[in-house]
């Protein structure tokens, strides 16, 4: 069993910096805005509020985690409020 290492081999870097970062989606904040983290050398980029991507910093992490607070609360307000006209549509058709 090998330890996972946070260390990233000065490899990685080099092939970033030759070749491009490897960038997958790692968070779904909200329907706009999301985290990367770059398969190969683990650097995090996320959207700015200009849609631009940006460093992952501690600051936009808070901001981030803000953001999706309020998204998924107004998504479940959404999905509560199409899960109750569904039902009125039942009663109506029977
Ligand atoms: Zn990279």
């Amino acid at each position: 069993m090998k330890k996972p290492t946070s260390k990233v081999p000065l490899t990685s870097k080099l092939y970033c910096a030759i070749f491009g970062h490897r960038y997958e989606v790692s968070k779904k904040v909200t329907y706009h805005v999301k985290e990367y983290t770059c398969k190969c050398c683990k650097r995090q980029l996320t959207t700015n509020s200009n849609g631009r991507l940006t460093e992952l910093t501690p600051k936009f992490k808070e901001i981030n985690s803000i953001l999706e607070k309020i998204y998924t609360r107004r998504m479940m307000h959404l999905q509560q409020k199409s899960f109750n006209s569904s039902i009125y549509q039942l009663k109506n058709s029977a």
